[in-house]
């Protein structure tokens, strides 16, 4: 059977790598990829894949289904593009290898029952698509979710952080600053105080967390007492549960500088909190053995990589999951770099989408062998 999928997806290759390739050149930012939504999921339909557009409110999202019933898997696509960069993060990879698995899981289907669903994903740079597709439910009765991410080494894990975004404001007295300083109420100094405390704090938290932020409102002419400053700050943590401590410890910064300076503080907590990643590791142990079998060397998790966050990672908490990398690069090579970015349209990365999308169809078999759902689900409810 795997050597079946090989040869469908080997098949597809030209296909592939032009919707790849097309994507690659017309970059489309998060919720507006209307071009790449459209050529995929005329592939998909063409590939007799039954399509829905618009999943989860979100339009530039679709659901491509074949087949009935559960057992249902999902191969993730994403497909937006970095402001000016482009395709730096190489989500067209992403993409075409979804794509690839689906059309070729069909023939798993056909002898072996369920689904095979492709679920179009958009906006995951900043917006955080897949957060509101969890939140609309469009992961239930779904029972594994895979995609692989183009990267600088293979790995079959990969570890990423819980993230809160704040935004806060800081709400002074106006005054002329030098013929009546005394009335004033400096906002800015607030602030300035509030990321001075978040300096110090920083070197009293865990190793993997991260607090960093911008001013987007510092005043508006230096004769005048700042009356109102704002800022915008991404709060990190490996788990939900230190996340949640460091919100209070930030926020006590916040409101120490506003007792200190007299301004009044105001502050939300973003809607879109990113989970960790919860990596199914039977899952991933399958994956790894196929990968290899493509004659690729498969890396454990390497910490000098460094740690952001996806919105894969809130899936991964629904639903087993995993998020591996295929290397598609040198080691030295930056991702979210314009060097990445022609690594994404590079001979490697046509490679990288090849060997992506027989990995996860090859997988696809593997799971549906008796007993290994129970498997794979057991791991999950347990951790
Ligand atoms: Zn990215
Ligand atoms: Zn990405």
């Amino acid at each position: 059977m795997k050597l079946k999928i090989k040869d469908s997806i080997e098949s597809q290759r030209e296909h592939l790598i032009k919707l790849s390739l097309n994507i690659h050149d017309n970059p489309e930012l998060g919720f507006k990829e209307e071009k790449a939504s459209t050529w995929l999921t005329s592939y998909l339909e063409d590939n007799g894949f039954y399509v829905e557009r618009g999943v989860a409110g979100l339009t530039t999202a679709f659901r491509a289904t074949y087949g009935q019933g559960s057992p249902r898997i999902v191969f993730l696509a994403e497909y937006d593009a970095l402001p000016k960069i482009g395709h730096g993060c190489g989500q067209n990879i992403i993409a075409a290898s979804a794509v690839g698995a689906g059309v070729a899981s069909k023939y798993i289907i056909d002898q072996l029952g369920g689904s095979v669903v492709v679920l179009g994903t958009p906006a995951e740079e900043g917006f955080g698509g897949k957060i509101d597709m969890v939140k609309a439910g469009t992961f239930k009765e779904i029972n594994v979710a895979m995609m692989v991410h183009p990267n600088v080494l293979n790995m079959v894990t990969m570890q990423a952080l819980a993230c809160s975004p704040l935004e806060v404001e800081f709400f002074g007295q106006a005054a002329h600053a030098a013929a009546q300083p005394d009335r004033g109420i400096n906002a800015l100094d607030a602030m300035i105080l509030a990321f001075t405390s978040i300096n110090s704090l920083r070197q009293h938290i865990k190793a993997e967390a991260r607090i960093h932020g911008i001013i987007t409102d510092g005043g508006e002419a230096p004769n005048i007492v700042p009356a109102h400053s704002a800022a915008t700050l991404f709060i990190r943590a490996l788990n939900n549960d230190y996340l949640d401590e460091l919100k209070d410890k930030v926020l006590n910064c916040f409101t120490g500088a506003s007792i200190a300076s007299g301004a009044r503080l105001e502050y939300h907590w973003g809607e879109k909190t990113y989970s960790p990643m919860k990596n199914n590791m039977t899952l991933a142990g399958l994956f790894k053995q196929n990968l290899e079998s493509l004659g690729r060397h498969v890396e454990a998790f390497d910490p000098r990589f460094g740690l952001g966050s996806t919105d894969m990672g809130n899936v991964s908490q629904v639903v087993p999951s995993i998020h591996p990398t295929i290397a598609i690069a040198p080691f030295k090579v930056l991702i979210h770099t314009p060097e990445f970015a022609a690594a994404a349209a590079s001979q490697a990365g046509q490679q990288g989408i090849m060997d992506a999308a027989k990995a996860m169809a090859m997988t696809m078999v593997d799971i549906l062998q008796p007993g290994m759902l129970d498997k794979i689900k057991q791991e999950f409810n347990s951790g």
